[in-house]
């Protein structure tokens, strides 16, 4: 399933390929005929994201798409051109003056006025990648749980956007114990791993591709302080992970090897229905 970041790299490339301009929407597939018909013509004025939800707003409504687990929303240059036939379901084509877009697949695809939006994002936690967000509302939600920092960190109420992958690094990048107990999590590493999410998924969202190995966070935050990443960004059509950089983590997917800290075998175990990979031998603070 993409995490924030990923959606929040798909707002800002429907914003510069069609904000401003009138747009040309379909649903080749049928499912979403009507409602295409009331975007047909619209100016798109802003698109964002909060989490895994994407809210693109024209005048009068609201598109809210949630892509799923298996849903993608690329958005590919015209070259001049037209865009080519659709293939396969496509729930809702975009067309604008220099890009088009398919979206195929989406959990959610669906028109919302501003209420029902107030509504979606009054059920979500704090987004790292919203500069007005506050980690207040998730530490509310999660220093009252049972349940483990494993299993809240991809609880969209406490915390909006994180996925499996995030989960797992940030865990081990600060040591933490992912069986701790919301409650018994202390206030310190809350805001420890807030940070570390602020600082890492903006990184994702540049280069579309989790990074969180050491070495790639300083070259990766050196390439966006200093504007290089602008490029990178905008080549990216949203069609694939970016691969700037190898992909290589610390524990996601690394079971039986040894853990990059401090040697021992990394586990990984089942939480709420998605794995976890850790190291029970160093990630130990609480
Ligand atoms: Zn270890």
């Amino acid at each position: 399933m993409p995490e924030g970041h990923t959606i929040h790299a798909l707002a800002d490339r429907l914003e510069r390929a069609f904000r401003g301009q009138p747009l040309e929407a379909s649903s080749p597939q049928g499912r979403f005929a009507a409602d295409a018909e009331r975007l047909d013509g619209q100016i798109l004025e802003r698109a964002e994201a909060w989490g895994k939800h994407l809210f693109v707003g024209v005048a009068g409504t609201t598109l809210h798409v949630h892509l799923g687990l298996i849903g993608q929303f690329p958005v590919r240059p015209l070259d001049g051109g037209l865009p080519p036939a659709p293939i396969g379901a496509v729930r809702l084509r975009l067309v604008g003056q220099g890009h088009w877009a398919d979206l195929r697949g989406p959990m959610i695809c669906t028109l919302v006025d501003a209420e029902r939006q107030r509504e979606i994002v009054a059920t979500l936690g704090p987004d790292p990648l919203r500069r007005a967000s506050s980690p207040d509302a998730g530490w509310e939600r999660l220093h009252r749980s049972r349940r483990s920092v494993a299993e809240l960190l991809m609880d969209q109420s406490v915390v909006a956007g994180v996925g499996n992958v995030y989960r797992c690094e940030v865990l081990h990048r600060l040591a933490i114990d992912p069986l701790t107990p919301g409650r018994e999590l202390s206030a310190l590493l809350w805001r420890e791993i807030w940070d570390d999410l602020v600082l890492l998924m903006p990184l994702g969202r540049a280069f579309s591709q989790i990074i969180t190995m050491p070495d790639q966070v300083e070259e990766a935050g050196r390439a966006k302080r200093s504007g290089r990443a602008r490029a990178v960004t905008r080549r990216l059509t949203g069609e694939r992970l970016g691969d700037t950089f190898d992909r290589r983590f610390l524990v996601y997917k690394r079971t039986g090897e040894p853990c990059p800290r401090c040697l021992k075998p990394l586990q990984e175990k089942e939480i709420a229905g998605r794995r976890l990979y850790w190291c029970p031998a160093c990630q130990v603070r609480r």
